[in-house]
């Protein structure tokens, strides 16, 4: 970064004069990676040459936050609160992640789901300052030298969507960029990675959200998707650019829409190390979620059976590594592939139907067809019911006191984002299942009092596993990402939850202990990544520390 020399023409009195080259000093505070605010000391403003450009008193850091936190619980609406966030961000990085990292739990909702999606929605109406990079399906030809402007050189984590399928939100365009924003923000604050190694990027080609095109302040393309060969031209063109410009990046499918990012990923995922979070990193923190409900159920994975509503990325993925970690546990492909249905928009998933895309294939099964979820949950008998459809209210109160009817312990996944799509709300999963069912939830939920009884929803917050995965990958200089590694961050996510939290029917650990969550999860993903030879780093003798020191702290440089 480094503010570097500025120098412009400003009027003066109808002359035209030129304003002088600003000093290291005034660079350094109008860095936001580099910037203290009223925290630098007596002597930095002396040496650097910004005494008087501040107020004179000087402010601890543990001082500024009280008056970030203050400034921050005043403003009474989430998106209010997202745009106070981006703000510090702007002026103080290292404020601005000590804020939230300290906080946590109660501003994780705001830089990630729920708000996130608010903030995309209005992407183009609250637009401060450009952040991460913008390439547009006009630059094919130029890609690698578009990221070359990318004022870092060492950059480690890139989170790219298309904008496509935004949340449950859908087809946002270029608007979507809040989405890789936001993650990469969790990366730094969940797991340490230093927020110059972050870099988000969106993929504009276009968008057929005619509201969006009709929006006089839209930040995108004004045109319909790009589809086709000139799709992939670009993507394969950016994928390989990436490669090029930041050889040792991860590079983090997000939010593409379901056609594209089954194939996206297939395609590269033996070129490269790379994955997709939506279908990957979901499939991870539902496993995890699985685990600690079977540890209140007393039951064993192979005794489950477990029924999807939405077969696209989020459900076919958590599938597939439920198949893996069956398979793990003793059963062949095609037992554990038959523990898992799928009811999507047209009725349940079986052989006879001619109407289905190739990665709902493999959990088609020879069954009679039925034509909802209901219907559904009466012929299969699930253990589990796995809401990712993206529809609201589709886990009713038939469905729900059915799943209890079949279960002692029902567990009810109700994971579609945001807030406004859970399939059920977690009142009416307790209250419909008589307080039976082991709920989790993708939005958070608060607490529910049913019955005399305390409930703490579980939120599969993807937020869990990749900050902890990446870093893992990061540390051990991974080559690719395969599916061990997330199984293994699986395990090693279920193994935080303490028997506390089951007791209130929680199935993940508090958020307030992210970092050594993360820290687990990223010494449980390198271990995998030298046992498959997959790592380029040496491996250290005492991995914790090795991968602790890695860790960004958000603390203040000094200067002198
Ligand atoms: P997707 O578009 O790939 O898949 C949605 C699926 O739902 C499609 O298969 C579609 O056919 C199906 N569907 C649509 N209407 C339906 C209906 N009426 N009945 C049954 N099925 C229907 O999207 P995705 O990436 O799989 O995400 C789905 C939802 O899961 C989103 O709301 C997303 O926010 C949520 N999600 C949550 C988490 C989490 O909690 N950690 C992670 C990822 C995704």
């Amino acid at each position: 970064m480094g503010g570097g020399a500025i120098v412009s023409n400003v009027p003066n009195g109808g002359t035209q004069t030129r304003r002088r080259v600003r000093t290291r000093g005034e660079a350094i505070l109008h860095d936001p990676s580099l910037n203290k605010g009223t925290a630098f000391t007596e002597d930095e403003r002396d040496i650097l040459g910004i005494r008087g450009l501040l107020p004179p008193r000087v402010f601890t850091e543990e001082e500024q936050l009280v008056r970030v936190m203050s400034n921050y619980r005043r403003k009474t609406s989430n998106l209010d609160k997202y745009i106070f966030l981006i703000g510090l961000e702007d002026r103080n990085e290292t404020l601005f992640y000590r804020a939230l990292i300290d906080n946590i739990e109660e501003m994780m909702p705001i830089v990630y789901t729920p708000t996130v999606g608010e903030a995309c929605k209005e992407f183009a109406h609250i637009w401060r300052r450009p952040r991460g990079m913008f390439i547009s399906s006009r630059d094919r030809g130029r890609v690698a030298q578009i990221l070359r402007n990318w004022p870092e050189a060492d950059v480690r984590m890139i989170v790219v969507t298309d904008g496509e399928r935004i949340l449950g939100l859908g087809d946002l365009g270029a608007d979507g960029m809040g989405i890789p924003i936001g993650k990469l923000s969790l990366y730094t604050a969940c797991a340490g990675i230093h927020p110059t190694q972050c870099l988000p990027i969106t993929l504009d080609v276009g968008t057929d959200n005619e509201e969006l095109i009709k929006d006089p302040l839209y930040i995108g393309l004004r045109q319909k998707r790009v589809r086709g060969e000139e799709y992939d031209a670009l993507l394969g063109e950016f994928v390989a650019a990436a490669h090029e410009v930041f050889p040792r990046a991860v590079l983090q499918f997000e939010d593409f829409g379901n056609r594209n990012a089954f194939r996206l990923l297939r395609q590269y995922r033996d070129q490269m190390c790379c994955f997709n979070d939506d279908i990957q990193g979901t499939a991870a923190v539902a496993l995890a979620g699985i685990y600690s409900a079977l540890r209140i159920t007393g039951r064993t994975l192979l005794e489950q059976r477990f029924l999807f509503l939405g077969a696209g990325e989020a459900g076919i993925g958590i599938a597939d590594l439920l198949v893996l970690a069956m398979v793990q546990a003793g059963l062949s492909l095609e037992e554990a592939r038959r523990r898992c249905f799928f009811v999507d928009s047209k009725g349940l998933v079986v052989k006879s139907r001619t109407d289905l895309q190739d990665h709902k294939r493999r959990y088609a099964h020879e069954h009679p067809p039925a034509p909802d979820l209901l219907n559904a949950v009466t012929a299969t008998k699930p253990t589990a019911l796995i809401g990712v459809s993206g529809q609201p209210q589709t886990f009713t109160q038939p469905v729900i006191e059915t799943m209890a009817r079949i279960n002692a312990r029902p567990i009810i996944f109700a994971l579609s984002n945001p807030t406004s799509k859970a399939e059920c709300t977690a009142l009416q999963a307790y209250s419909w299942s008589k307080g039976a069912c082991i709920f989790a939830c993708g939005s958070p939920f608060d607490p529910v009092e049913f019955e005399g009884r305390r409930f703490v929803p579980g939120q599969g917050n993807n937020a869990y596993i990749f900050p902890g995965l990446g870093l893992g990958v990061i540390a051990s200089g991974g080559r690719r990402v395969t599916d061990e590694m997330f199984a293994i961050s699986a395990q090693a996510l279920a193994n935080r939850v303490r028997e506390e939290d089951l007791a209130t029917g929680r199935v993940y650990p508090p958020l307030s202990e992210m970092r050594r969550t993360s820290l687990e999860i990223a010494k449980a993903v390198a271990k995998v990544a030298y046992a498959q030879d997959l790592a380029s780093e040496p491996e250290p003798e005492d991995l914790e520390s090795f991968i602790r020191a890695q860790m960004y702290e958000p603390t203040y440089q000094s200067y002198v």
